[in-house]
């Protein structure tokens, strides 16, 4: 719109201009000399006069020095006979006549030209925007392609993801071997992670690795003012990265178009979900051996809409955690490259202070620290100023991570340590396989178990087993710190909710074999919206008490494992606490040495 306004008043002035100029050629008596009506009178009576022309009480004429005059005139009775006498040429006019045309010309013929002259102005604008909206899609996508020099060694901390994305990138680079194969890569990869922890640093890393053109468009881009210009940028997109394959098309911040889309309540047919229709079809209408991979990145995979999640889109994801102590300290080696620090910075005691923090924080940290000593007129960012940009970055307005204090990390180390602790000795329950205290995403901490294989059925005992570790989390708080808090809102509500499966689903208690409650499945909308209550208030009750003494007892048995454990539970929490993280080997060992009951 700036421009519009530019080209508007450009054009005004112009007009304007012109209208001054040639205004005056219409006006013949801008070079009349305006006579008081006694001077008038006076050059009458010398016999100066050639000729008159009277319209109204306006006279106007010439003196017989070719000299025009105007003059106004009462109704002055001996005006004529004066005039007579001196031998004066007389014209009468209507003055009716005269301002009509004049009239004519300024209220009506002026405006006229004028708002035709706006009208065009603006039609022309509005042409000119449009034809913008149609072309841009494509000259956007052109502009965002070039040979990109990132690599995974500019990207730290995510080794897991970057092993497997080894795969990938050899795959780009010949696609003929995995083709002679037989072989199919996927096309669709998605990086999730919070914000600043690499995706789409990670994307780029990957177009540098394989020497291959990127062609990156960003989710926000598509929420553009016009109707089908999303939609026409992806197509355009996946049009130009099939022309130069192997390729890979990124989509940054996928979640502004891939929400989850309305099931049909209100009908909207909105901008992005044209979009996202356009971007599906296009996954769906490519050639596997096209050798172009789609990759997405989002910082919210829970708000991803399931269309998108479907075999043959984005099926192989990467998750990208919060760096912990050595992710970090290895970061701010790739960031602390060409900045001079002091003797007394040692990277590793900086990582130490920063847990919770992401690998933009962390290069944030280190830019800061230069700029303070810079603007003390250091030639070395020391220590000072490195603390002083930690303190900054925690408190800062821009801090978008969650930093948590030593209190509650050991709160924090001791309910993970829980989890593992009772899932480990628990055999029905899956391995552990990493405990953190990092943040990640609304939990402070986690434990991640994965299941050794696929499970479609549940016993009972697993279900048992599963809410004992749930609520392990807590017992283990209450055990050390004599009190729970509220970070355990999450187990709660998911052992409850299992609890309640196993009285009202599948049939795993005193209330014997049946289910209680149907669930209206409502199919446009593909959840749960309503539970018709098919039993009476009586067993309402039993139903209660059942849920009740099931985490009862769950609740016992975690309480008495942990308690025999202590010993091994405060070791394990005090290593966690130190290196943040456990995995693989260190995790294991931990593990060793349990009693169960
Ligand atoms: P995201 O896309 O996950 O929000 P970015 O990739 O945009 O994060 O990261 C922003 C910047 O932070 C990067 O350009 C990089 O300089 C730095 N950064 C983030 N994560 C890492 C990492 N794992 N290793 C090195 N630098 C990182
Ligand atoms: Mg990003
Ligand atoms: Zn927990």
């Amino acid at each position: 719109m700036k421009a519009n306004w530019r080209v508007i008043t450009t054009y005004l002035i112009v007009f304007l201009l012109g209208a001054a100029i040639i205004a005056p050629l219409f006006n013949t008596e801008s070079k009349v000399t305006e006579l008081p009506f006694s001077s008038f009178l006076d050059s009458s009576d010398q016999g100066k006069i050639s000729q008159v022309t009277i319209s109204g009480d306006v006279i106007t004429g010439e003196l017989k020095d070719k000299t025009s005059f105007r003059t106004h005139a009462l109704n002055y009775p001996n005006l004529v006979p004066m005039l007579r006498e001196k031998g004066v040429s007389i014209k009468v006019e209507s003055p009716v006549e005269s301002s009509w045309a004049w009239n004519l010309a300024i209220q009506l013929l002026f405006p006229i030209v004028f708002f035709f002259f706006l009208w065009w102005l603006i039609m022309r604008q509005a042409q000119g925007a449009n034809s913008q909206a149609m072309s841009f899609g494509r000259a956007n996508a052109k502009q965002q392609t070039g040979k990109v020099t990132v690599t995974f060694a500019d990207v730290a901390g995510v080794d897991e993801a970057k092993e497997e994305l080894k795969e990938i990138v050899d795959f780009l680079k010949n696609p003929a071997k995995y083709q002679a194969l037989g072989a199919k890569i996927p096309k669709g990869l998605l990086l999730m992670g919070p914000p600043g922890t690499g995706k789409t640093l990670l994307a780029r890393a990957i177009a540098g690795e394989a020497g291959v053109p990127f062609f990156s468009i960003s989710g926000s881009d598509f929420v553009e003012m016009f109707v089908g210009v999303g939609a026409s940028r992806v197509r355009s997109v996946f049009e130009q990265a099939k022309k130069q394959t192997p390729s890979i098309i990124f989509m940054d911040e996928i979640d502004a178009v891939g929400r989850h889309r309305g099931a049909g309540l209100g009908g909207g047919h909105d901008e992005r979900e044209q979009t996202l229709n356009q971007l599906l079809v296009e996954m769906d209408g490519f050639d596997p051996k096209a050798n172009t991979i789609v990759i997405a990145a989002t910082n919210r995979p829970d708000i991803l809409d399931p269309a998108l999640l479907r075999p043959g889109r984005f099926d192989r994801r990467i998750v990208l955690d919060k760096p912990d102590l050595k992710g970090r300290e290895d970061i701010l080696k790739i960031h602390a490259k060409g900045k001079p620090f002091a003797k007394d910075v040692e990277l590793s005691v900086v990582a130490r202070r920063t847990p919770g923090f992401s690998g933009a924080d962390l290069e944030n940290v280190l830019n800061e620290a230069a700029i303070l000593a810079a603007r003390t007129d250091k030639k070395e960012v020391g220590i000072e100023e490195v603390e002083e940009a930690v303190d900054r970055v925690i408190a800062g307005p821009e801090k978008k991570s969650k930093v948590i204090s030593d209190n509650e990390k050991s709160r924090v180390a001791y309910h993970e340590v829980g989890h593992a602790v009772l899932s480990q000795i628990l055999k029905n329950t899956d391995k552990v396989h990493k405990i953190s205290i990092l943040p990640r995403g609304m939990a402070l901490g986690y434990t991640l178990q994965l299941p050794m294989e696929d499970k479609y059925l549940v016993t009972r005992s697993q279900a048992t087993e599963e809410i004992t570790v749930l609520l392990g989390g807590r017992v283990a708080e209450e055990m050390i710190f004599n009190e729970p808090s509220s970070g355990a809102h999450n187990d709660l509500e998911r052992s409850t909710d299992l609890a309640k499966r196993m009285v009202t689903e599948f049939g795993m208690s005193k209330l014997g074999p049946r289910t209680f409650g149907r669930k209206d499945r409502q199919i446009f909308l593909g959840r749960d919206i309503a539970e018709m209550k098919d039993y009476s208030e009586q067993t309402a009750d039993e139903i209660d008490h059942e849920i009740e003494r099931i985490i009862s007892e769950c609740h016992d048995r975690a309480r008495a494992l942990l308690s025999k454990n202590r010993g091994k539970v405060e070791e394990m929490a005090k290593l966690l606490i130190e290196k943040e993280t456990l995995e693989n080997s260190i995790l294991e060992e931990a593990l060793k040495g349990l009693q169960g009951d």
